[in-house]
């Protein structure tokens, strides 16, 4: 009888064509639950990978957990090694609530501290199970799965458990598996958030550092550089920047005169006139502050700083300094940075001369807008309260604006203002009470015995 040929049909019953993907049928059930997990897992890096807001986050994966998992509760704890304790923020069930408990006590606390997986069937026989929070909330926790949660550097830094598996069933190996990817994902999350404050924070110090060293050798730029800062703010609120812009300008601004630093003594602190060689020396201020702040390495983001801090003395005509630029050459923030400055220029006190009358102030602005500051960002200051501009010009006053004159002035715009102040005719008793008392707060420091008359 002839050997019949390879890979030739052998009778009745077929012989699999490659042997092992037959002895694991995967019903089209199983195959549907793999996908949901995938998929999962693919939302929940998605969002890991996508953003910094890890509240939102760890409530994400979280709900992600309980959906995939078949469960019907999860939880994220994290570790605080300060205190010993497991605290959270996201347990589904007890909302919006920030629990703490010592990292010793129940099935949670056991994974904490040994770092192993618990997979219990059922927690009412296992007497590391504290039944305390169910006798609070009269939930009857069966079923629990819990997973440490490491780091890159392996240190453990919480725990995810799932509760009651639906069904009544016991969670499998297949499930150990997943909740470690989830938990890894989860670990992950927390670690980007928490590089990212701490970058946050360390650029938030540095701008500390240098402000505070400026400001240690001049007291009358350390006012300044605040108050500047904060009338820049509110411009650039009014013109509609961003969280992140607004953060931007702000460190900019801190740091705009930061240059003072390279001006010698003799010429920063001379009582009278400058001649034109120190005025030279005053104005090189801007470039030590552009020099100064391109030796630092800013991240790409903030990469502009050093030329928008620089460029608060440029004007639109191009007759500025430190670069000479002309409209839209100079960056944006610095056309906000130079309204602010000049508007603290002109509106504060200085030993050797008074603050301006503020109905000039108001029309300085406007004559400025001709080549020299941005008219549109004018006109978006001028919309800004009474209230926002008085509440920075006081900022170092002991006794603060409030009560009724504060309300007065959070309705009416400097706009609003400037009309009464430069009325001839009569102004009606509204408007006098209004330049009464905003004279009384814009002059008030001059002298401790100011009367209003
Ligand atoms: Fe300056």
């Amino acid at each position: 009888m002839p050997e019949p040929e390879k890979n030739a049909p052998t009778g009745p019953d077929p012989a699999p064509a490659r042997g092992e993907e037959v002895s694991e049928e995967v019903t089209p059930e199983e195959q549907l639950r793999e996908l949901i997990r995938l998929r999962a897992m693919c939302d929940v890096s998605r969002a890991v990978a996508g953003t910094l807001d890890l509240d939102r986050l760890l409530n994400l994966v979280v709900a992600k957990t309980t959906e995939v998992m078949e469960a019907d509760r999860s939880s994220l704890f994290l570790i605080d090694w300060d205190t010993e304790e497991l605290w959270s923020k996201v347990a589904q069930g007890v909302r919006y609530m920030e629990i703490r408990f010592p990292m010793d006590l129940g099935l949670a606390g056991a994974v904490a501290t040994s770092g192993e997986v618990l997979n219990i069937p059922d927690a009412y026989e296992d007497e590391r199970f504290n039944r305390e929070v169910d006798k609070r909330t009269g939930y009857r926790t069966r079923s629990v799965l819990a997973v440490p949660m490491n780091d890159k550097a392996g240190e453990r830094i919480g725990v995810m458990q799932v509760l009651n598996k639906r069904g009544d069933e016991e969670f499998t190996s297949e499930d150990e598996e997943l909740l470690k990817s989830l938990a890894g994902q989860a670990a992950i999350a927390v670690e980007n958030a928490q590089l990212y404050e701490e970058q946050k924070k360390s650029f938030i110090s540095f701008v500390e550092t240098l402000t505070t060293a400026m400001d240690a050798r001049d007291p009358i730029t350390a006012g300044h550089s605040k108050r500047v800062t904060d009338y820049s703010v509110a411009l650039a609120e009014e013109l509609g920047y961003s969280e992140k812009q607004l953060e931007i300008l702000n460190a900019a601004a801190l740091m705009h005169d930061i240059g003072k630093i390279g001006v010698p003594e003799v010429v920063l602190f001379k009582d009278g006139k400058l001649d034109d060689e120190e005025y030279k020396i005053i104005q090189s201020h801007a470039r030590h502050t552009l020099n100064i702040l391109e030796k630092i390495n800013f991240d790409r983001e903030k990469r502009e700083i050093p030329k928008m801090a620089a460029c608060h003395h440029e004007r639109l005509d191009g007759e500025g300094y430190p670069l000479g630029l002309a409209g839209d050459e100079i960056p944006e923030a610095g056309r906000v940075l130079a309204i602010g400055d000049i508007f603290d220029a002109i509106t504060s006190q200085r030993h050797y001369r008074d603050r301006m009358e503020f109905e000039r102030v108001l029309r300085v602005l406007d004559e400025e807008s001709k080549g020299h500051i941005e008219p549109e960002f004018v006109r978006a200051f001028k919309n800004l309260t009474v209230s926002r501009v008085v509440l920075i010009m006081e900022q170092d006053n002991v006794e603060p604006v409030e009560g009724e004159d504060l309300e007065l002035f959070e309705n009416i715009t400097l706009l609003e203002l400037q009309e009464p102040l430069e009325q001839e005719e009569p102004l009606t008793d509204e408007e006098d009470h209004l330049i009464e008392r905003f004279n009384y707060y814009y002059h008030r420091s001059i002298s401790d015995g100011w009367v209003p008359d």
